[in-house]
Formats: structure tokens, C-alpha cells, sequence
């Protein structure tokens, strides 16, 4: 039988899953004082999640103004990362959206009224500002918007965590767990470490501890029957090299599929499908799709005649979604549960990693939009954010 924990022995949270959310948010508590211990399955900079790689877009170019004020914000946390880090991290070269119409007028309306600034641009003119794409419709153009590089993004978010006194246990999974509301205990195959609160940040699987967790506090059973399935798809990202001379903003093309792209720290442009990949198990990871690269190097062909539509290369990862493509931040009892980020989260990392750090510390998100009970929030004319 365990023996009563010394207080001493107590951390003031515990993280699950240390990936892109449970890393940021071990930053943002250690910052404000809190002991922390997090455990992740795998090791760091690890690539069997949703958080690697070098590049994500950040923008604040979405149908629903809840998201531009968000992406907003996230700019801002970002620039001031990147000052922390000397550099590297933010790279704001401009973006573009174009294709259905109707969804440009919704995005060109948030980004205004989010007060960042946007331009139309008719197919002419956008042809002449970048000459790697081939436009038929009209382009908006957003300057301040861009990508960070995610993987240093997780390395400083964890040095600094673990500056600050974080203990961080990486290719340690969670095997099991138990809360009874006050304390919650978790076990690896090596520790059994006791925590009062707990987030809940596990990405793609998110589906597998959580009923454990919420078992036997007021409420979370409720909790944890109301929340959706979610849906792991494999999203394959494929790499081309370009073959004339110019500056390349972020692209996304509001169409059904939605194409999207970005310009690389190594002068490559990196695109792929969005919502594109197969339902997966993410413990059973398949060899990359070939009718994928033949959609996507078709689609590039057409639309990037600036690229070789021959890929150099690919890359796989996860995106963990709900049907609605909206995130679930929300807290019941001793726990806060950040997961859903989907294709699109990336960007929101450190802002959101504040908001659940005040749900930890008991301070509400005044009309949280990630609450389990939403109401169903707009997408665009596309079906997507
Ligand atoms: C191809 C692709 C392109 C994307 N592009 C963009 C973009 O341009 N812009 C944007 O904003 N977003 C983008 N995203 C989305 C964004 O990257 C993800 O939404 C975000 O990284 C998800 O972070 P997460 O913390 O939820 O998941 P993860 O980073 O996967 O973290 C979950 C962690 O939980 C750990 N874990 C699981 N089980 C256990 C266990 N039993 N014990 C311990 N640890 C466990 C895992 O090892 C993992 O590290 C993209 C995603 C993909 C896949």
C-alpha cells in the first residue's frame, strides 16, 4: 500500500504530453512559478506527432473573426519569443489567399476588423508580385503574416521550462492514472509521481488516458462523454524545389481540396493537401501515400509553375480533429484539457498555453470559444477555418 505523500513530494501540476500544447504550457507555468513535471511517450524533437517539422504558417487571414483576433495576439507572443530566442523562431515575409471568392471577402472583413492589415490584389498585378504562381482570380494579400519554426519553437519552450526547474520526463510514456479530485497520480514504467492538477495535452492521443483521468471527479464523466470523437488523419507535406528566383509568401487556396504552402528556412517550398490524409491509428503509422504525391505535384503543376512539380522529398504528420475543427480548452475539477488542434494550431501555441495556464490557476476564459459546449462556430464557403 502507498504511504501518505510528504507535501514536499507533491508537484503543483502535472503535464501529459509534452508535444507542441503540453511543452508551451510547461513554459508558461514554470514562468509564473508553478513545479511542474511532464512526461511525454517519446523523445524530444520526436516526429511521431503533430509539432515537428520547421515551418508552420501563422496568420491571422480566417472566415471567422474570433480566430483573426486569436492569430492577432499570437503574432505578437511570437515576435516576443523570438526576441527571447535571439531570432530564428518568426518569420513574417507575407501570405496570400485566393480562390472562392466569397471566402476572401469573409477573411479580408476578419483580418480588418482584428485591425491587421490585408490588399486585394487582381490576378495581374498578383502575377506581377509573384511570379511564382499562376492566378486566375483575384489574390488578398495579408504582409503581416508568416510561418515559425516549430521545432525550435519546442526547443525553447522546453529549455526554458527546464531552466526554470521543470521536471520534464521525454520517452517516458503515461501508463496509467488516477484522480480523486484532489490529487492526481500518475505512473510510468520507471515512477509514480503525485500532482493536484493536471493538463491533459496528449494530441492524437487524447482518446486513450482521459476517462481515467475524469473518472472519479465531480463532473468528469459527464465531461469526458459529451467530447467527440476524434479524428487522426495522416497529412503527408511534400517538398519542391523551386526554379526561378523569387521571394515566396505563404499560400493557402480556399478551394475543395484546399491546397496550401510555405517558403522554407533552406529556400524550398513545402505543400500539401489539407485535410487530405487517411484515418489512422497514430501507433500504426503507414508508408507515405503515392496518389497523394500525384495530387499534389499535379496541383503544383497547374497552379506554382514557379516549383519543379516533381517533390524532393516528404514528410508525414498528424492532425487530431474534431468535426467542427475547433479546438476543446476547457476545465473540469483539478484538471484542464487542451487537445483538437487539428491542422490549424500551431500558430495560437503560446495564447493558448496562457489561457489554459489561467484555467490551471482557477482564472476563467471570459467566452471561451474552445469550451466542451460551443456553440458551432462559422467556416467558409471551402468548409474550412
Ligand atoms: C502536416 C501538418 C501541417 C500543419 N500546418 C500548420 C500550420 O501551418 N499552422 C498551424 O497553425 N498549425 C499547423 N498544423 C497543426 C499543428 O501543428 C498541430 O495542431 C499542433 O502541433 C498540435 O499540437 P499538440 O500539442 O496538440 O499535439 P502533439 O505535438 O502531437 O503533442 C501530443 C504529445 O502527447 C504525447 N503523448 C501521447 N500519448 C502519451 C502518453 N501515453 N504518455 C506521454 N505522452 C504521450 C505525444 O508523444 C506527443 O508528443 C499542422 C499540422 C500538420 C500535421
Amino acid at each position: 500500500m502507498l504511504s501518505a505523500p510528504e507535501p514536499s513530494d507533491i508537484f503543483d501540476v502535472v503535464i501529459l504530453g509534452c508535444g507542441g500544447l503540453g511543452s508551451a504550457v510547461a513554459h508558461e507555468l514554470t514562468s509564473r512559478g508553478l513545479r511542474v513535471v511532464g512526461f511525454d511517450h517519446f523523445a524530444r524533437a520526436h516526429d511521431r506527432g503533430s509539432s515537428h517539422g520547421t515551418e508552420r504558417i501563422v496568420r491571422t487571414a480566417y472566415t471567422d473573426e474570433m480566430y483573426a483576433w486569436l492569430g492577432a495576439e499570437s503574432i505578437e507572443a511570437w515576435r516576443s519569443l523570438d526576441g527571447v530566442a535571439g531570432g530564428g523562431l518568426l518569420r513574417l515575409g507575407g501570405g496570400i489567399d485566393f480562390g472562392i471568392a466569397a471566402e476572401l471577402e469573409e477573411i479580408e472583413r476578419s483580418c480588418r476588423a482584428a485591425g491587421m492589415p490585408v490588399e486585394t490584389l487582381d490576378a495581374l498585378e498578383a502575377r506581377k508580385r509573384f511570379p511564382g504562381f499562376r492566378f486566375t482570380t483575384p489574390v488578398l494579400w495579408q504582409p503581416v503574416c508568416g510561418t515559425v519554426n516549430a521545432d525550435a519553437a519546442l526547443r525553447l519552450f522546453q529549455d526554458r521550462a527546464l531552466a526554470a526547474g521543470a521536471d520534464l520526463h521525454f520517452s517516458e510514456p503515461v501508463r496509467g492514472v488516477s484522480n480523486d479530485g484532489d490529487l492526481v497520480t500518475v505512473h510510468t514504467a520507471v515512477r509514480t509521481i503525485r500532482a493536484r492538477r493536471a493538463v491533459f495535452t496528449m494530441g492524437a492521443w487524447a482518446d486513450r488516458l482521459l476517462g481515467s483521468l475524469l473518472q472519479r471527479v465531480d463532473g468528469g464523466p459527464e465531461f469526458a462523454s459529451g467530447i467527440p470523437a476524434l479524428t487522426v488523419t495522416d497529412e503527408q507535406v511534400f517538398f519542391f524545389r523551386p526554379v526561378i528566383d523569387t521571394s515566396w509568401p505563404t499560400f493557402i487556396r480556399r478551394d475543395v481540396p484546399e491546397y496550401y504552402g510555405l517558403p522554407t528556412p533552406d529556400g524550398r517550398l513545402k505543400a500539401g493537401g489539407h485535410y487530405t490524409g487517411r484515418p489512422i491509428d497514430p501507433d500504426i503509422r503507414s508508408e507515405p501515400d503515392f496518389d497523394a504525391r500525384v495530387a499534389v505535384s499535379e496541383w503544383m503543376r497547374e497552379n506554382v509553375p514557379g516549383v519543379d512539380p516533381e517533390p524532393l522529398s516528404v514528410t508525414t504528420c498528424l492532425y487530431a480533429s474534431y468535426p467542427d475543427e475547433d479546438f476543446l480548452i476547457d476545465g473540469v475539477g483539478n484538471v484542464v484539457v487542451g487537445v483538437g488542434l487539428g491542422g490549424h494550431g500551431f500558430k495560437f501555441l503560446p495564447v493558448l498555453a496562457r489561457r489554459v495556464a489561467d484555467l490551471v490557476e482557477g482564472v476563467a476564459w471570459v467566452d471561451n470559444p474552445f469550451t466542451l459546449h460551443r456553440t458551432a462556430r462559422s467556416v467558409g464557403p471551402s468548409g474550412h477555418k
